[in-house]
C-alpha cells in the first residue's frame, strides 16, 4: 500500500514534533541486548530505532527507522488470537487457552494445572495452542490466511523472513516440547510439526514500526483498518484481544507496563512493540535492544514518554489524550 498523502491536521503536526523529539531523546540509549536464542535475530542492527503513530482517522506520523523491516515475533500472537476469536468465537477459543497472567517466562513448558490449558495466548504455549486451532480450522491453507489477515491489518502485503524462519525451526526445541505437551493434552489434534511450522512462520513475518502502528490503529478503530478502510476484525474479537494484551502483553513486565504506560500492548523479541489507545491510536516502535524481560528498552521509553506527554494512560485522571486527539484527522 502506498501511504496516502493526507492533509496534516494541526494536532498531527504537533504529534509529529513530539515523536521526533522522543526519537532524538532516546536515540543514544544503547542499553539492553539483542535476542540471540534464535541465532538469526542476533544479526539485527542494535542502532535501529523507529517510531510510528497511526490515528483512527488514517493519518500516520513517523520518526527514525519507521520503515525498517524486522520480524514481528510475539506481536503476531495478539493478531492470531483476534483471528481465531473471529473464526470460532470466544467459547471455542477459550477451550484451547485461558486468559490469566502466568507469572512464568514466556517460553515456559507448562500448562495451567487447574485447566490443563496454557495460561494465556500471549505466552508461547498459548500462541501455539491458537496456531493449533487455526491449523485445525483452516487446514493446510492456514498460513495463507494468516498472511492475508495480518496483511489486511497492516494495509500491505507481508512476507516471511526465510532465514529467521529456518533459524527458528532448527533451534526451537522448547517450542517443539510445548507443541507435544499441547498435543498430549488434546488442545489440538493435528500434527505437531504442522502447527509449529505455522507458528514459526507467523513469528517470522517482516513488518515495520509503521505496520505495527497501522495494525494497532486497526484494533483501536474496532477492527477496521483506518488507512485502507477495510474491515479486518470483529468487535468482540477486538475487545477480547485488547483485554488480554492489557493484562499479559508485555512478558514479565506486564504489571510495570500497566502502571507506567497504561495501554494494551504486545511486544516481540524482534524489538517491536504495538500499543493501542482505544478508539484513537496505534503506536508502533522498533528497537531491537531488549531488557531482561524481553521488551525493547527504547520502545518502552518512547511509549512511556508518549503516554505521559499526551495523557494516554487508560486511568489517567486528566485523560487529556481523548481531547487532544479529537483534533487529528481534521485539517483546517
Ligand atoms: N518466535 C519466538 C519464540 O517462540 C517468539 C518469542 C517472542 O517474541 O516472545 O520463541
Amino acid at each position: 500500500m502506498d501511504r496516502p498523502n493526507l492533509p496534516r491536521s494541526p494536532a498531527s503536526i504537533e504529534i509529529q514534533a513530539l515523536v521526533v523529539r522522543l526519537h532524538a531523546t532516546h536515540a543514544g540509549d544503547l542499553t539492553g541486548h539483542l535476542a540471540d536464542y534464535i541465532p538469526e535475530l542476533a544479526k539485527a542492527d542494535p542502532a535501529g530505532f523507529g517510531i510510528a503513530i497511526a490515528h483512527a482517522s488514517g493519518e500516520v506520523v513517523t520518526a527514525g527507522d519507521a520503515l525498517t523491516p524486522f520480524t514481528i515475533q510475539s506481536v503476531s500472537k495478539a493478531l492470531t488470537l483476534a483471528m481465531l476469536l473471529d473464526l470460532v468465537g470466544r467459547e471455542e477459543t477459550y477451550s484451547a487457552v485461558g486468559v490469566q497472567p502466568s507469572g512464568d517466562p514466556f517460553n515456559a513448558i507448562m500448562l495451567d494445572p487447574r485447566t490443563k490449558r496454557p495460561f494465556n495466548p500471549m505466552v508461547n504455549a498459548g500462541a501455539i495452542a491458537v496456531a493449533g486451532r487455526l491449523r485445525e480450522t483452516l487446514g493446510p491453507d492456514a498460513f495463507t490466511q494468516i498472511l492475508a489477515c495480518l496483511g489486511e491489518a497492516a494495509g500491505r502485503e507481508l512476507q516471511v523472513d526465510q532465514a529467521v524462519f529456518e533459524s527458528e525451526r532448527e533451534t526451537g526445541h522448547r517450542n517443539r516440547a510445548i507443541g507435544h505437551l499441547l498435543r498430549a493434552a488434546d488442545v489440538f489434534t493435528v500434527p505437531v510439526d504442522d502447527v509449529l511450522d505455522l507458528y514459526f512462520r507467523q513469528c517470522s513475518l517482516l513488518v515495520t514500526a509503521t505496520d505495527l502502528a497501522v495494525m494497532g490503529a486497526t484494533l483501536a478503530n474496532i477492527g477496521t483498518n483506518p488507512v485502507t478502510r477495510r474491515d479486518v476484525f470483529g468487535m468482540e474479537a477486538v475487545r477480547e484481544t485488547l483485554s488480554v494484551m492489557f493484562t499479559c502483553g508485555m512478558y514479565d513486565g506486564a504489571g510495570d507496563w500497566a502502571c507506567r504506560v497504561g495501554l494494551p500492548a504486545k511486544s516481540g523479541v524482534g524489538g517491536g512493540i504495538m500499543a493501542v489507545v482505544n478508539r484513537q491510536l496505534g503506536i508502533g516502535v522498533y528497537s531491537p535492544l531488549l531488557d531482561a524481560a524481553g521488551n525493547s528498552v527504547r520502545g518502552q521509553a518512547c511509549c512511556a514518554g508518549l503516554a505521559e506527554e499526551l495523557g494516554l494512560h487508560a486511568f489517567d485522571s486528566t485523560n487529556s489524550g481523548s481531547s487532544f486527539f479529537s483534533g487529528m484527522g481534521h485539517a483546517p
